[in-house]
């Protein structure tokens, strides 16, 4: 007989889903997740957080449905946990040792496990999981220094010398919290900028500039129910903020297989249920050395360049996601074929190429109009307020 499936202790309820963060990636998960037997709730300080129109009926008085409230709020996370069997994160900047406890007390299950979460909030917390594991040779973090003082920064300048990237070690993303010094001259405004955030107690990561060959992202999950990882996608940055991601990715093979061996090596150390990114740079430190390949940093969620997967993949990393959420089986993705000659490409829309063009309905008109046929997908994630730098929404296109 086989052995009794993880299914068959679920009951015939829905699962109740929570989701900590309202943004486009919590949008999509609950799109997902509204295809299975699920109730989804959102919990977001914003009224018009984009997730907030994809979270089930409120059921009066309770906390499910969408619930708006500050992350930094405990009592509202613990009432949110409470009415949850499973509660996951699309934002990081949450209080995890609050998140644990109201877990623990109300018998809620966190996934991913806090204890990931935690890890990647911190650059350092994350190089340091990332040296402690036996990973093949010519795979590492790049060589960094720790800084939380000027001295200590100093010192960090003379040891990995210029161009460097400085970055804080919580709280940065698309690009915030980075400072890249590539002459003398620019190291005293770093270290203006950087005294300050010493004074207030943070600490940062200094780093060498890499000559970037590549930048590659792969996307692991993992459940009770198996293991697997999406094709690895290629990206190219714009300002530090992903611009696009193509499908299939032009590297070798050799240099992918390394990159989806590493991404599942990861989650197998984090013992992962649910989603979890690598961010991959092909490079190398100097003209004369050869291209490596380096880890950069993790997120245990869904990730920008995955979208792409929406379009490109027979699953996507959201209906993946929310399979590994509610205990249901894992298949391995494929890759959708392509025209002969094109591949797929997702390309993110900031508030500044909708203002360029005069708007969101003219940029849209724009797209329609440049793709025709080639447009695959068009999604506007609905955030009221257009403003530089701030991810609207993205497309999905084939491309030569
Ligand atoms: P975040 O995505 O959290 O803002 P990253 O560390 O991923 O921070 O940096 C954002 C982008 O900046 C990267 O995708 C890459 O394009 C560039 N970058 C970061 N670190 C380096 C580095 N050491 N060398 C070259 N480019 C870098
Ligand atoms: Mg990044």
């Amino acid at each position: 007989m086989n052995s009794p499936s993880p299914l068959s202790t679920l009951d015939e309820r829905p699962r109740r889903v929570g989701i900590i963060g309202g943004g486009q990636l919590g949008l999509m998960l609950a799109e997902s997740l509204a295809h299975h037997h699920a109730l989804v709730s959102i919990l977001d300080p914003d009224p018009c957080a984009p997730a907030a129109r994809a979270a089930s009926p409120k059921a009066t008085g309770s906390n499910t449905g969408f619930v708006c409230a500050h992350f930094d709020d405990l009592g509202a996370l613990d009432a949110f946990v409470a009415a949850q069997d499973v509660v996951t994160y699309e934002w990081e900047s949450i209080n995890c040792e609050a998140l644990r406890l109201a877990a623990a007390r109300h018998g809620t299950v966190v996934l991913p496990d806090v204890s990931l979460l935690e890890t990647t909030r911190s650059r350092l917390a994350e190089r340091q999981w990332v040296q402690s594991l036996a990973l093949p040779e010519k795979t590492s973090c790049v060589p960094f220094r720790l800084a939380s003082n000027v001295a200590q920064a100093q010192d960090g300048k003379q040891a990995l010398g210029l161009p460097l990237v400085i970055k804080t070690d919580r709280g940065g993303y698309d690009g915030k919290g980075q400072w890249v010094v590539t002459h003398e001259a620019g190291w005293n405004d770093a270290l203006g900028a950087l005294e300050p955030l010493f004074g207030s107690g943070a600490r940062v990561i200094m780093e060498r500039r890499l000559d970037l060959l590549a930048e590659m992202s792969c996307v692991v999950a993992r459940s009770p129910q198996g293991s697997l990882t999406f094709p690895v996608f290629e990206n190219t940055h714009r300002n530090q903020i992903l611009h696009t991601t193509d499908l299939p990715c032009g590297l070798d093979d050799s240099m992918m297989s390394l990159a989806r061996s590493v991404a599942l090596k990861c989650a197998e150390s984090a013992q992962l249920h649910g989603l979890l990114t690598v961010e991959f740079f092909y490079g190398r430190e100097s003209e004369s050395s050869q291209g490596k390949l380096y880890i950069n940093e993790f997120a245990p969620r869904p990730h920008n360049s995955g979208h792409i997967t929406r379009r490109a993949t027979s699953t996507s990393q959201f209906d993946i996601l929310a399979r590994c959420l509610l205990d249901l089986p894992l298949a391995q993705p494929q890759l959708l074929p392509a025209p002969p000659g094109k591949r797929y490409r997702m390309i993110n829309i900031l508030g500044d190429d909708m203002l360029d063009a005069g708007g969101r309905v003219a940029f849209e008109q724009a797209i329609h109009q440049q793709w025709q046929s080639d447009l695959l997908e068009y999604y506007d994630y609905g955030k009221a307020e257009i403003r530089k730098g701030r991810k609207m929404g993205h497309f999905i296109v084939l491309t030569p």
